[in-house]
């Protein structure tokens, strides 16, 4: 039998695993951070109506610059992001993974490295891994806080040519501040200078601002966002950037050619028409996000601050065990692999009720 590690991979990717969260088939889903409620109904007629414009020119490549929809994507951040956005500092892939995937192409790469706050999310290393760009696991506190000092020293010594800062970070739920953002900016620039990349895939769930507006004079920092959580789209596949202009011209340079499809940008418009509409939906999950912090604090277990549509929550001796007996009680939640701790996407206020029947008899049944 012909295992992977009998082809000639590359060595680099010689026995690892692909990313995986498991994708099973439980009542209760609240393992990938996907938004629980389906789109409305008005958007679902107004994408089969954009859609079927499109398909009428599908013989044709489509807008291989996405004019149209760089211009709303940059319309929708001028507009909740306190910070004027144009078509020129907006860049848009399938998922804000292709986005990090091509900005590491064109800024890591072979001989490059890349470094992370971890625990945070684990595809940024991968990613970094399948672009062959050098991974660096940067250090956080016993609260999940970046450590500014250790990581600012981290920079300095290892000259990473991107770094990145999640906020809210995956799996955390933990917001950065526009202070350690600076002072991990300068380190950075200090250093080599590098290309620093805040990923803002929760930043609509947060209780503060974006940093979008620390783009004002700072031509090596890249806010990444996604249409996968707060417009509840994680099945379009939408992730963007925004950034100096320069940015945004340097990664054509590693884009595929019309790698947004027709289908997807029409999907996507009709999506930001109903901009306001989804964003209630946000609303409502913040406050189902708040009280599931307090409701699991209530029980008593270990809950860390959350600025995004998760909680983390533990501790436990064997994570791995309790993940277990949770989906034993038909709830799927993540073991992301940090110790004694497991992360619960905010659900529908039902969702959430079950999980927190299902941890609360757990409680009872371990005291
Ligand atoms: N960044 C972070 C921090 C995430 O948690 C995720 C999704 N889990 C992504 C980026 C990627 O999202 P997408 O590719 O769906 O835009």
């Amino acid at each position: 039998m012909t295992g992977i590690d009998d082809l000639p991979i590359r060595d680099e990717l010689r026995g690892k695993s692909p990313y995986g969260a498991p994708q099973l088939d439980v009542p209760v889903q609240l393992n990938t951070n996907e938004n629980p409620y389906p789109l409305p109904e008005p958007l679902v007629e107004r994408i089969a109506e954009r859609v079927r414009e499109a398909a009428r020119g599908l013989n044709r490549y489509p807008d291989r610059d996405a004019i149209e929809l760089r211009t709303e994507l940059a319309t929708y951040l001028t507009r909740t992001g306190k910070h004027p956005v144009a078509l020129e500092n907006v860049w848009a892939a399938n998922g804000s993974n292709e986005v990090i995937q091509q900005l590491l192409q064109t800024f890591g790469g072979p001989g490059r490295t890349a470094i992370g706050f971890e625990p945070s999310y684990s595809m940024h290393g991968l990613i970094a891994r399948g672009t062959g760009t050098g991974w660096l696991s940067g250090p956080r506190n016993d609260d999940f806080t970046i450590d500014v000092a250790a990581a600012a020293t981290a920079i300095a010594e290892h000259r990473p040519d991107v770094v990145f800062v999640t906020s809210p970070n995956n799996p955390t739920g933990t917001a950065v501040d526009a202070e350690t953002v600076l002072a991990l900016y300068e380190a950075a620039q200090a250093a080599k200078p590098s290309l620093v990349v805040i990923d803002e895939a929760y930043v609509e769930f947060s209780h503060r601002p974006s940093l979008l507006p620390l783009l004002e004079g700072r031509p090596h920092l890249v806010v990444s966002r996604t249409m996968s959580k707060a417009f509840g789209a994680a099945g379009l596949r939408l992730g963007y950037l925004a950034a100096h202009r320069a940015v945004v011209d340097a990664v054509q340079l590693v884009r595929l050619p019309y790698h947004l499809s027709a289908v997807t940008q029409a999907t996507a418009l009709a999506a930001l028409e109903h901009t306001d509409t989804l964003l209630k939906y946000v609303e409502q999950l913040k406050e189902e996000r708040d009280r599931l912090v307090a409701e699991l604090r209530a029980i008593g277990y270990e809950v860390t601050e959350s600025d995004a549509n998760f909680v983390q929550f533990g501790r436990f001796e064997d994570a791995h065990a309790m993940w277990q007996k949770i989906l034993d009680r038909g709830v799927l939640v993540r073991d992301n692999g940090v110790p004694g701790r497991l992360r619960v996407t905010a659900g529908t206020p039902e969702e959430n009720d079950a999980f927190l029947d299902a941890v609360r008899a757990l409680k009872k049944e371990h005291s």
